[in-house]
């Protein structure tokens, strides 16, 4: 193995040399403390920063095992390290130093939830972090001077603050692996207590802004179990903790506007997910089989069965086999649940603000005038449900605006500004009160949920000329040709989930062999297994360090909206 004192004589060297000799230095390096791969360099300065993984022996890093013992901590303490180095990288390098991305550091991306990362891996034997680098150029002049700055004191300076135990603040690293393990605890938990949420006394749910996930500073009112939905929970190192538990079932949430409903929401759909210290919602957690529903509007269907909720559509369609480029808001939001179910959802997750009217709700006088062969729709009221009886999906929808959902709730909860209250004893004497003169129209059963098999050649990854192509932001994901809209899928966390996205759909359909004429659930529990036992690793080209794990869910969402989807005949 060539050492640093090389990698410096040939960087100096190189000095003045066009940009493409930079490609001498791809490669192995052995440097005092650590071994550097350089295992892509960029083809001109404003081409994708170049990818440097720097690995640290065990014995030099200095971890003690304990902070990495099973999976929850071994998550959170990578999730830890990656944001260590994001705060180091402005206080120990220069940053610009040229044309291009010439001269900068950079680490993935993140907001506030701890989550599997590729740019940290601990392992007994070593650490390694994955750094994306923007080798210095004047024009297309390589700055050989300024890199051997880079790659053998600045770099150096990195992994000594960023990787070795000895320099990170042990209080909040021991905090954060922490508060990762035992968020998981609690929403292990969860299942035996027949709870599908959590939400923890004193939580802090709203949110700086609406285009900011951080906590709100000032005035936040903290969360305040009301007493009869009170229960403890044991968290393995902080011990107990009372929170409000919501019981699976049908849960109202309602209330006066502005009173705090979506924000709760909001929380519960983020808590699948850990969070980190002092995000307000470290103890906030949801059955991970929890998803949003909504209504999308525009949206393309492939072929999803929504009979239970939609039947004889005036231009019959058959809607056991629904496929449409521009969906309703109505059928949006029934292929949404069918395909969420068929996805192994446990939970769902409705809020009024973002569903459609006529898929939620069919009131009396409405039955009345217009007649229930002329409806094609059959409202989410009367599903919801047969579809805990026969599937034990439980739901929690916000509901502000019909008290006909009284009738099926087993729980509802009340906002008060921003206090919860339980009032399903009320409700039900409301229900008693004034009974609903409506008829069900849903029947005994929910129906069917068939699992789909699709046609794996329509999935696309490359472009016509053969380059894989996979560029992932907030609001879409470029898969080959195709762009899929994932603007209405609200709980992808980061753009590095979306991105991991588009690698895991590319496995999927460049190994098409393996999983053709397999129902789409089943190769999401395979994806899932693979992701659990080694992570991203095996769907990856390359050691890419800017992805995290996505859910099961948000996978099968961003395939069922590429619009070249086709099942299989
Ligand atoms: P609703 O869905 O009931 O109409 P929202 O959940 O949208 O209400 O909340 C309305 C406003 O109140 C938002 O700006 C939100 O950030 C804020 N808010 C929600 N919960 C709290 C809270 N616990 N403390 C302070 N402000 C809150
Ligand atoms: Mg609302």
């Amino acid at each position: 193995m060539r050492d640093h004192r090389e990698l410096e004589r040939i960087l100096r060297r190189l000095n003045g040399k066009g940009y493409g000799a930079y490609k001498d230095i791809e490669g192995v390096w052995r440097f005092p403390d650590f071994v550097l791969f350089v295992d892509h360099v960029q083809g001109d300065p404003f081409a994708t920063p170049s990818r440097l993984r720097v690995r640290v022996p065990m014995e030099v890093a200095g971890i003690p095992r304990d902070f990495y013992r099973n999976r929850p901590r071994k998550v959170a303490l990578e999730d830890f390290l990656v944001r260590v180095l994001a705060r180091w990288i402005p206080k120990l390098t220069k940053g610009n130093r040229g044309s291009g991305h010439s001269g900068r550091f950079a680490v993935v991306t993140f907001g506030q939830c701890i989550l599997p990362r590729t740019a940290v891996w601990v392992t007994e034997d070593h650490v390694e972090a994955i750094l994306a680098v923007g080798l210095p150029a004047a024009g297309r002049r390589i700055l050989g001077h300024e890199a051997a700055e880079m790659l053998l004191s600045e770099l150096p300076a990195l992994v000594r603050e960023g990787l070795l135990f000895r320099n990170l603040d042990k209080a909040a690293l021991r905090e954060h692996v922490a508060c990762g393990e035992d968020a998981e605890a609690l929403r292990e938990q969860l299942r035996e207590r027949k709870l599908v949420a959590f939400v923890a006394e004193g939580a802090i749910l709203p949110r700086e802004s609406g285009i900011s996930d951080r906590p709100l500073k000032e005035g936040a009112v903290p969360f305040e179990p009301p007493p009869s939905l009170a229960v403890t929970l044991e968290r393995p190192n902080r011990g107990p903790i009372r929170g409000m538990g919501i019981p699976e079932g049908v849960t109202l949430i309602v209330g006066g506007g502005y009173h705090g409903k979506s924000t709760l929401l909001s929380a519960l759909a983020q808590g699948v997910y850990n969070h980190i210290p002092g995000d307000g919602r470290e103890y906030v957690v949801t059955r991970r089989e929890a998803v949003v529903i909504r209504a999308e509007d525009g949206r393309f269907v492939c072929g999803v069965d929504i009979s239970p909720f939609i039947d004889n559509l005036p231009n019959g369609t058959d809607t056991r086999n629904f496929s449409t480029q521009n969906a309703s808001g109505s059928t949006s939001q029934a292929a949404n649940i069918m395909e969420a179910l068929e996805a192994g959802a446990k939970v769902l997750l409705v809020d009024e603000d973002t569903s459609a009217t006529n898929f939620m709700i069919r009131d009396e006088r409405m039955q009345e005038l217009v007649a229930k062969e002329k409806e094609p729709i059959t409202p989410f009221l009367d599903k919801v449900k047969p579809l805990f009886r026969d599937y034990g999906v439980s739901s929690i929808l916000v509901m502000g605006g019909s008290g006909d959902y009284f009738e099926v709730a087993d729980t509802v909860i009340m906002m008060d500004a921003y206090r919860p209250v339980d009032v399903t004893e009320r409700a039900k004497e409301i229900v008693r009160k004034h009974p609903l003169k409506r008829r069900p129209e849903g029947g005994e059963h929910f129906g069917p949920i068939p699992k789909r098999i699709l046609d794996l050649s329509s999935i696309r990854a490359r472009t016509p000329r053969g380059k894989l192509k996979i560029r992932a932001t907030k609001m879409a994901l470029q898969l080959g040709n195709s762009v899929i809209d994932l603007s209405r899928i609200h709980q992808i966390a980061e753009v590095p989930q979306a991105r991991a996205i588009g690698y895991i759909l590319a496995y999927i359909s460049e190994n098409a062999r393996r999983f053709m004429g397999k129902p789409l659930v089943e190769i999401l529990d395979e994806v899932e297994r693979t992701l659990e036992r080694e992570g991203l690793w095996p769907f990856l080209p390359a050691r890419y360090g800017d992805l995290a794990a996505p859910r099961r869910f948000e996978l099968a969402f961003a395939l069922n909206r590429l619009r070249t989807l086709r099942l299989r005949d």
